[in-house]
């Protein structure tokens, strides 16, 4: 009470200013920020959560059960139902759609309605949907897409492509007719993307997409370009307007000033970038360190800004039936999460953090609390469980994929923990599959409590679209 005796004019005076700056539109625009985050897990079911809640939380020496990943610790959790309009166990490409576009679609295809056939070239040029990203970008804010798959991958290239085929992702990919009929390659429609001022920051892997075939990988001298069209997009790309940044090794990323003004474009792999198992820090940046940087450029417009992360390898892993990478890699998502909590206001911000579709992962068998997750099981009374022929078997396990056995393998003499163990699966099949249950959705900030309940996929974007303040076209 002193204090607001003594000041009592001061803060008269301060709050004048304030109310009379409202007036004044700079201001106004200042209060009114808004952002919105998508940190998109490819294949982070309910059970990879799980799983790398007790991994994570094991590794810091703790039983694990109790731990909590940075993003559950949100208050607004979903579940979320991912199939795909002609397909129960959907893909990324259908599922991002439906989280940028608002309209479900087809298995395979990406930002392009339900009526269009996969590699229907005419009808996906008549039939584009909208993007989040998109709207965003023409209605003023500032834009980023992050990725540990090639930039061109299907869920990244859903924010700002639309295609009849997901892997039409450089020229050499593209059928001729697709060609003839005016069908652009992912990777062209990423480096000629008009709306707005572009695209302010984009990070990932898969600079072979965007470079012709007879030019050297910077990085890679044995290894070439991928365009059989002769076109270098990156130099296309940086052609297109002034003060334009490209890197394509860590060096060069953190020469970076995180908050100069001027568009980014990182490629720093040919292809994927490496599982954060096998990353080298030395020259390639985690998804952590992507996220901050994004963060901060996109931090500086005034309008606010759209950034969609991917941790898109977990889904990779799952694929081998690797669950060590698969957990690793979920991790690297959660850590990224919690700078993105770490440098945004919630007042002004919506972080949401979900999976496109999940996996066959299962956690079973009656381990005791505490067994490490990637271990065999131990039973609480401490004795190693035996399946039904008397042996051994692991907490975690694939419904199906390349760790089928047809002659199992006594797992006494194995370690299951190894980060190259493959996980048994029941079904023998030359690639794990997606798997059809619900995913999670998890939220904090700007109109979080929007995510609740049981909620159809394509509804994440409405609650983005109204954090943002966005009109649809
Ligand atoms: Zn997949």
């Amino acid at each position: 009470m002193n204090a607001l005796r003594k000041h009592g004019p001061i803060y008269i005076l301060l709050l004048a200013a304030i109310l009379g700056g409202c007036a004044n539109h700079g201001l106004l625009s200042a209060l009114e920020k808004r952002n919105v985050i998508l940190f998109l897990g490819d294949g982070m079911g309910v059970s990879t959560v799980t799983a790398a809640r007790i991994f994570q939380g094991q590794g810091q020496g703790l039983a694990g059960e109790e731990h909590l990943l940075s993003f559950e610790r949100f208050p607004n959790v979903a579940l979320v139902k991912t199939y795909n309009t002609d397909a129960q166990v959907p893909d990324s490409a259908g599922t991002m759609t439906a989280i940028m576009t608002g309209e479900k679609t087809r298995i395979g295809v990406v930002g392009v309605s339900a009526e269009v056939n996969r590699n229907d070239c005419a009808a996906a040029l008549e039939r584009e949907l909208p993007t989040l990203l998109e709207m965003a970008e023409d209605q003023g804010y500032a834009t980023g897409v992050i990725s540990t798959t090639r930039i061109t991958h299907a869920t990244p290239a859903a924010t700002f492509a639309h295609t009849p085929n997901r892997n039409w992702e450089s020229d050499a990919d593209l059928p001729d007719r697709a060609a003839a009929e005016g069908c652009r390659d992912i990777a062209r429609q990423m480096v000629e993307f008009d709306r707005g001022n572009g695209i302010d920051v984009m990070l990932g892997g898969g600079r072979s997409r965007l470079l012709p075939r007879d030019m050297a990988d910077p990085e890679y001298p044995d290894r070439t370009g991928m365009r059989i069209d002769g076109k270098d997009l990156v130099a296309q790309w940086l052609a297109a307007a002034d003060g334009r940044s490209y890197v394509w090794h860590q060096s060069q990323f953190k020469n970076l000033a995180p908050d100069a003004p001027g568009q980014v474009l990182g490629l720093f792999e040919p292809s994927h970038l490496h599982f954060e198992a096998d990353r080298n820090p030395a020259t390639e940046p985690s998804l952590a360190e992507m996220t901050r940087f994004a963060i901060s450029r996109l931090q500086r417009e005034p309008r606010g800004f759209f950034l969609m992360v991917e941790g898109g390898r977990i889904d990779h892993a799952h694929h081998v039936t690797n669950a060590y990478r698969a957990l690793t890699d979920t991790v690297a998502m959660a850590e990224a999460v919690a700078v993105a909590v770490d440098m945004t206001n919630p007042a002004e911000t919506l972080i949401l953090v979900t999976a496109d579709h999940s996996h066959t992962l299962t956690i079973s068998g009656y381990p005791r609390r505490g067994n490490p997750i990637l271990g065999k099981v131990e039973t609480t009374a401490g004795e190693m469980a035996k399946d039904s022929e008397g042996r051994p078997y692991t907490t975690l396990s694939y419904a199906n994929g390349p760790g089928h056995q047809t002659e199992r393998a006594d797992l006494r003499g194995q370690d299951t923990t190894a980060p190259r163990y493959r996980q048994l699966a029941t079904i023998p099949m030359p690639v794990e599959t997606h798997a059809g249950e619900d995913v999670a959705a998890y939220a904090i900030g700007l109109n979080a409590e929007q995510v609740h309940g049981v909620m159809e996929q394509n509804r994440l974007f409405h609650v983005m679209r109204e954090a943002l303040n966005l009109e649809t076209p």
